[in-house]
């Protein structure tokens, strides 16, 4: 603590609300250890960050203007949005981007400036789209129709374009799923252009929501094509999910021309304001930043295959015991008939309607699907066997 924060206005916490940290603590370390169903890593260390959380840092406005707020750290924030422009293959004098608190924002973003691009604009998604984004089309007053999705969780491309060819008169925006929520689903770029293509459409906008695959396809050896060199317009991707991160947080790139429709001059601040919320954390770009330089494209490589391996052989052991587990192509998430509510409940699974899913993150390793496998076959022995439905997808 420094000199500044001592004084008669705080004290010390008592040593009962100092247990109650503590326990809290060893609970929440616990947790971690039963953590298969979300997809956040839990490897990270940035210990040596610590002492930047002693500051009032704010990212307020444009990283790429200097404003007149200099407790930030913009030079950072720049330096990540470059590393994901390469990867997402975009060439850096076209791309602008800036990190976010996460997922959400940068589909809000999206679908923002795709609407500002095309007021006159309808917004498709699937229905297996992330759940915030019909709020986001609410918040924004965003004309939407949903779209059916295939069981794996794609969408379908004979209902989009047949709803696409009912509303030719106006452009299209496209939301596109790079690995959905519930199944890891990634929408096919190259068909979606080609429904364009057949209905003679040049003016429309493709978002993609890549919150967990853009940091998985760029570091595989035949990745969907899902980035700027797919002709998509903007990306959305979780910093907080694979590269892991305390605090929530995202990247958001979009084309420079359809971001300048939406800039405009703060005096107050004396920058650009062209970002969702007026303050922005200064700490996430520091993780990211951090993170990037300690891994580096190899060390995501090596992180990913991983986790690959690790669905591939929670698939083999789901199978021994004559459980359906699947997974589409490239993802990392394992899907198999909803089990038992204690099951969920300790291993964290998130499930919806009769599936449930883990998803084999960076943390997850043999111990622990051998330890789920064994809960699963202990759980089926107490319950008799239609503890698990069977059959499914
Ligand atoms: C997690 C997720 C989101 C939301 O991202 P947050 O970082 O939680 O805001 C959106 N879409 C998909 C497919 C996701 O998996």
């Amino acid at each position: 603590m420094n000199e500044i924060n001592a004084g008669s206005a705080s004290h010390p916490l008592t040593p009962n609300q100092e247990q109650r940290l503590n326990e809290f603590f060893q609970f929440l370390q616990g947790e971690a250890d039963h953590f298969l169903g979300y997809p956040c890593t839990r490897n990270f260390d940035y210990t040596p960050l610590y002492r930047f959380l002693s500051l009032p840092m704010n990212n307020v406005g444009d990283p790429f203007i200097e404003s007149r707020y200099h407790i930030n750290s913009h030079e950072y924030e720049r330096e990540v949005i470059a590393y994901f422009a390469e990867l997402t293959h975009a060439r850096p004098d076209e791309i602008w981007g800036y990190v976010t608190n996460g997922g959400t924002e940068g589909n809000m973003y999206g679908i923002y400036i795709a609407r500002e691009t095309f007021p006159d604009g309808l917004v498709y998604y699937s229905e297996t789209t992330h759940y915030s984004v019909p709020k986001i089309l609410r918040m924004l007053h965003a004309r939407n129709i949903m779209i059916k999705s295939q069981k794996n969780g794609e969408i379908d491309y004979q209902d989009l374009a047949e709803t696409i060819r009912i509303h030719r008169d106006v452009p299209p925006i496209i939301f596109a799923n790079i690995g959905t929520t519930m199944t890891g689903a990634v929408d096919n770029i190259n068909k979606i252009k080609q429904i364009m293509r057949d209905n003679a459409i040049h003016r429309f906008y493709i978002h993609c929501d890549a919150a967990l695959g853009g940091m998985i396809l760029p570091f595989v050896k035949h990745p969907q094509p899902f980035d700027f060199n797919a002709g998509v317009d903007s990306i959305s991707i979780s910093g907080h999910k694979m590269v892991g991160s305390p605090i929530p947080c995202g990247i958001a790139l979009a084309r420079k021309a359809n971001v300048d429709r939406i800039a405009r001059a703060v005096e107050y601040v004396g920058t650009l304001d062209t970002t969702v919320t007026g303050s922005r954390n200064a700490i996430t770009p520091l993780f990211l930043w951090y993170a990037i330089q300690t891994k580096g494209t190899a060390g995501f490589c090596e992180i990913i295959q991983h986790c690959q391996d690790m669905a591939e052989y929670a698939i083999k052991r789901l199978h021994k015991i004559k459980i359906p587990a699947w997974r589409n192509l490239n993802s990392i998430t394992v899907v198999f008939p909803k089990c038992s509510q204690e099951i969920l409940d300790k291993w964290q699974l998130a499930s919806q309607h009769d599936i449930a899913h883990i998803i084999t993150m960076p943390h997850v390793d043999e111990r622990h699907i051998d330890s789920l496998i064994a809960d699963i076959v202990a759980s089926e022995k107490q319950h008799g066997k239609h503890a698990i439905k069977r059959g499914g997808l």
